[in-house]
């Protein structure tokens, strides 16, 4: 049940607006979709007006398509919430699809002890569209920005995506298409809300931080990481080549459904060496829902036996970011290893 906010207690919301389809219009020349200001996307949704709530904005200037995200920009997300952590009771960041998952993955390990809400959200039909998905994930992700629990309590205290019926964690999710308007999925976690009539609020399965510490942002990401993603066919050449990029700390390895790969000598011969040479390799499954059970198949065991740490069933988005953050903090190879077999923030079931 939902404490209702009175006259003196109205929600406040920060929307911090980075750009995507939600925000984008017509080249008139092109035909093609850009980014557009953010007073065109209140103009667009008159109905922002009816709920009972301070909003604010703040937004990235100019406003990008998400392809061209960086760690400099979630760096400039969290920094916004940062400064504005005291003055809001919820966040909400309107983001392009493509590269949300990664975002949302990204900040939800940036932003330490997290108590409040960080909703994303975007839409697949830009918002000035008549049949546009914007308006309705706009409003919603407001909605759940401004909840709360029973005990007044924020009901997310997490970053989550929303997108049209359901609310996920954000670590735990995956754009799954390119045009349903559904277009994000955990596919190894429940949805945190299901949104139909209502907003029904999927409570034992929110993420709460064990303890009431402040909130601590972590700015730094060491980029010095990559992934192999394993095909037949692959050559000794080319993966070699690969695990001796200069300056490469940590590789991130998708393999075959349990987490296999091939059990030929060249093959886990160089992976023991990346190991050996300091570099952690950590196991994702290829497969969109299950996670690494190395000891399944011969062809998981190499792995496990030439050092590499498994991901059990966290995404590639979350494993990816993850280890830019770990090796941000400046931590030893020994120490990311370690991190990356615990969940940080909800983002691998153990
Ligand atoms: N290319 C767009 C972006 O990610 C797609 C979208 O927003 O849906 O910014």
């Amino acid at each position: 049940m939902a404490v209702s906010h009175n006259e003196y207690n109205r929600p406040r919301i920060l929307i911090i607006y980075t750009g995507g389809t939600i925000g984008m219009i017509e080249n008139s020349e092109t035909g093609a979709l850009q980014p557009f200001d953010f007073t065109h996307l209140i103009d667009n949704v008159p109905k922002i007006k009816k709920l009972d709530y301070v909003i604010n904005n703040i937004q990235f200037n100019p406003p990008i398509d998400s392809s061209n995200m960086s760690p400099m920009h979630w760096r400039d997300i969290a920094v916004a919430i940062e400064e504005n952590y005291d003055t809001y009771d919820g966040f909400v960041v309107l983001h392009g699809t493509d590269t949300m998952a990664f975002t949302a993955s990204a900040l939800s390990f940036m932003l330490e002890n997290l108590h409040k809400p960080v909703i994303i959200t975007g839409s697949q039909l830009p918002i000035g569209e008549v049949r546009t998905d914007g308006e309705e994930n706009l409003i919603t992700s407001l909605q759940i920005a401004a909840a709360r629990d029973s005990q007044g309590e924020p009901m997310v205290q997490e970053v989550a995506i929303l997108f049209e019926n359901y609310l996920w964690r954000g670590n735990r999710s995956t754009k799954m298409s390119a045009d349903n308007f559904n277009a994000f999925k955990s596919n190894n976690y429940p949805p945190l809300a299901k949104i139909g009539l209502g907003i029904h609020f999927n409570e034992e399965v929110l993420y709460r931080v064990p303890s009431k510490r402040p909130l601590k942002v972590r700015y730094t990401m060491d980029t010095n990481v990559m992934f192999v993603n394993l095909y037949p066919g692959m050559s000794e050449k080319i993966l070699t080549h690969i695990l001796h990029t200069p300056d490469i700390k940590g590789v991130v390895v998708k393999t075959y459904g349990a987490g296999n790969a091939p059990s030929d000598k060249w093959f886990t011969d160089a992976i023991h060496d990346a190991v050996e040479r300091g570099i952690v390799v950590l196991n994702v499954t290829q497969c969109v829902n299950g996670g690494i059970d190395s000891s399944r198949y011969v062809t998981g065991d190499c792995l496990i036996k030439a050092g590499v740490v498994s991901g059990r069933d966290i995404t590639s988005e979350a494993a990816i970011t993850k280890m830019m953050y770990l090796f941000g903090m400046g931590l030893p190879a020994d120490s990311v290893k370690k991190y990356l077999s615990y969940s940080l923030s909800g983002e691998m079931t153990i």
